[in-house]
C-alpha cells in the first residue's frame, strides 16, 4: 500500500470512489440514523400514491405551507402547495428573484409497482373465493407469490360517497396472498422461462372460503364475501368498478443488517427520493430562486394521465403561482419561467450488487453507500428515450455538490444493450428546462422489499436541500 507521502502526484488527478460512512462525523452518523427512522414512518404511512399525498400535505401544512387555491396574492418567502386529484402535488417556496428568471425544481414520483384489483375482481372457484388483479408497473411476478399482502385504496360508491380502505396493516388485521405452486408438483413450471412461469392472470388473491349456509344458493362462497363487504363497508359488487384498490406488501419498513446500515421496505422507488426531496423543501426559506417540489403519479406506467408528468399540472400550478405574484403574469412569462429553470429528476438508480455483476458495467455503476447518484442519461439501446443532461448542467450540479460537501457518485442503468429504463427527466425537459437525474442507488429495485443505504438517503436529503437553496 502506498502512503500519502509515497503517492505519485498524478494519483490526485484520478476520480476515486468515496464511501459516505468513512466521511461522516459521529454527529452526522447519528443524524443519518435518526433521519432513517422518520423515513421508515413515511414509507409505512404512504403505501399508495394517495396516502403519500396525504402524509406529504400534513407535513407541508405543519411547516407553514398554505393551499394555493386559497391564497389571493403571494410574495417572496411565501410557501404554498397544490394537489391534483389527490395523486400529484406541487409545492413552492417563493424566491426573491422574479419567477421568469427560472425555478429550482425537484421532481420525484410517488407511484410504485403493485397489484391492482380488476373492475370486476370477485369470483369463486372450487369453494374458494379470489380477487382478480392486473399488475401495475414493472414487476417480476414470482416475487409477489406467497407473501402477505395488504389491501389499500378508495371505493367511490354510486351515491358519490367514498370509502378509504386499509386492510392488513394492523397486527390484528387479516392479510391476503397469491398462492404459489408446491415444488413437488412444479416440474413443468420450473422448466419454463421465468417470464412465463407465473402468468399475469394467475395473480389471484385469496379472500375467503366460508359459504353462506343456504346450500341451494349458487355462488354461495362468493356471496358470503359480498355479504361481509356489505355489512362491514356498505359495498356492493358494482362498487368495485369505481374503485382503486391496490395490493401492496403488508410488512413495514425495517432496518437491515447487524449494523442497521440499510432500510428495507416496499415502494422505495421512488418514495426515497420523494421523501428526501420533500424534507429538503420543508427546510427552505426565502431562497433566491423559487424552490419547487413536484410529486408525480404514474411514472411506472409511462407518466400518462392527468396526474402523470406528461400532463399540465406542473405548468398549471406555476401559472397559478405566477398570477398571484403579478396580475400581468402571461403565458409567455410561464414559458420563460419553465425554460429558464433547472431541475433534478429525483429518482432511484441501480446500485452494484456483487451477486449480479454480469448486468452492470462496474466502472460506471453506483455503489450502495457511495453517496447521491448523478445519472447523466438513462434510456435503452443507443440511449433511446433519455434526457441525456447537457455537460453544462452536469458541471453546474457537480460544482454545487463539491462546494456544499455533498458526497456524490455517478451511475448508469446497466450494461449497454442489457435493458434500461427511464424517469420523468425527459418530460420535465420538454418545458425547456435543464434536467439531471439525481437520486439514491437501490438494491432489489421494484421488488416488494427494496434496499437502500441510510447514508445515501441522508446524503440525498442534503444534496436536494443544497440544490433548492442555491442560486
Ligand atoms: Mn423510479
Ligand atoms: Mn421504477
Amino acid at each position: 500500500m502506498n502512503t500519502a507521502k509515497e503517492q505519485h502526484p498524478a494519483a490526485r488527478l484520478a476520480c476515486g470512489r468515496r464511501n459516505v460512512w468513512d466521511l461522516l462525523s459521529a454527529v452526522e452518523k447519528n443524524q443519518t440514523m435518526a433521519f432513517a427512522e422518520e423515513y421508515k414512518q413515511f414509507l409505512d404511512a404512504g403505501k399508495t400514491e394517495r396516502e403519500v399525498i396525504t402524509i406529504s400535505e400534513n407535513l407541508l401544512k405543519k411547516a407553514g405551507f398554505r393551499n394555493l387555491p386559497e391564497c389571493t396574492s403571494l410574495k417572496p418567502g411565501d410557501k404554498v402547495y397544490t394537489i391534483t386529484r389527490r395523486k400529484a402535488l406541487v409545492a413552492a417556496v417563493l424566491g426573491r428573484n422574479p419567477l421568469v428568471e427560472g425555478l429550482h425544481l425537484l421532481g420525484a414520483h410517488i407511484d410504485s409497482p403493485r397489484l391492482d384489483l380488476k373492475p370486476l375482481p370477485l369470483y369463486e372457484e372450487e369453494e374458494l373465493v379470489f380477487l382478480k388483479t392486473h399488475y401495475y408497473g414493472g414487476i417480476k411476478k414470482y416475487q409477489w407469490l406467497s407473501i402477505p399482502l395488504a389491501l389499500h385504496g378508495v371505493v367511490v360508491k354510486n351515491d358519490g360517497s367514498s370509502i378509504q380502505v386499509i386492510i392488513g396493516e394492523n397486527p390484528g388485521d387479516p392479510v391476503f396472498t397469491v398462492n404459489d405452486l408446491l415444488p413437488h408438483l412444479a416440474k413443468d413450471q420450473m422448466e419454463k422461462k421465468m417470464m412465463d412461469a407465473v402468468p399475469g392472470e394467475s395473480l389471484n388473491i385469496l379472500v375467503g372460503s366460508i359459504p353462506l349456509q343456504d346450500v341451494e344458493l349458487k355462488e354461495r362462497f362468493k356471496l358470503a364475501v359480498l355479504d361481509l363487504l356489505y355489512r362491514n363497508y356498505g359495498l356492493v359488487e358494482e362498487d368495485f368498478v369505481s374503485a382503486e384498490l391496490e395490493l401492496v406488501p403488508a410488512w413495514p419498513a425495517r432496518d437491515i443488517g447487524l449494523d442497521r446500515s440499510f432500510v428495507g421496505g416496499y415502494g422505495q422507488d421512488d418514495r426515497v427520493c420523494a421523501y428526501t426531496a420533500l424534507r429538503a423543501c420543508l427546510d427552505i426559506s426565502a431562497p433566491e430562486r423559487t424552490a419547487v417540489l413536484v410529486l408525480a403519479d404514474k411514472e411506472e406506467i409511462g407518466s400518462t394521465g392527468n396526474t402523470g408528468m406528461t400532463a399540465a399540472f406542473l405548468a398549471n400550478a406555476i401559472a397559478e403561482i405566477g398570477s398571484r405574484y403579478s396580475p400581468y403574469f402571461s403565458e409567455l412569462d410561464l414559458r420563460r419561467t419553465l425554460a429558464n429553470s433547472r431541475a433534478l429528476s429525483a429518482d432511484v438508480n441501480v446500485a452494484l450488487d456483487p451477486n449480479y455483476v454480469d448486468v452492470i458495467e462496474k466502472r460506471n455503476t453506483a455503489r450502495v453507500g457511495g453517496g447521491l447518484v448523478i445519472t447523466k442519461y438513462t434510456g435503452t439501446r443507443g440511449k433511446s428515450g433519455t434526457n441525456d443532461a447537457h455537460a453544462e448542467m452536469v458541471a453546474w450540479v457537480r460544482q454545487l455538490f463539491n462546494r456544499s460537501g455533498i458526497i456524490w457518485q455517478t451511475g448508469e442503468l446497466g450494461k449497454v444493450d442489457q435493458g434500461g429504463g427511464g424517469t420523468i427527466a425527459h418530460f420535465l425537459a420538454a418545458h425547456g428546462m435543464d434536467v439531471l437525474d439525481c437520486g439514491v442507488g437501490l438494491l432489489g429495485m421494484h421488488s416488494p422489499f427494496e434496499v437502500a443505504s441510510k447514508a445515501d438517503i441522508y446524503m440525498a436529503y442534503k444534496g436536494y436541500r443544497a440544490f433548492l437553496a442555491s442560486h
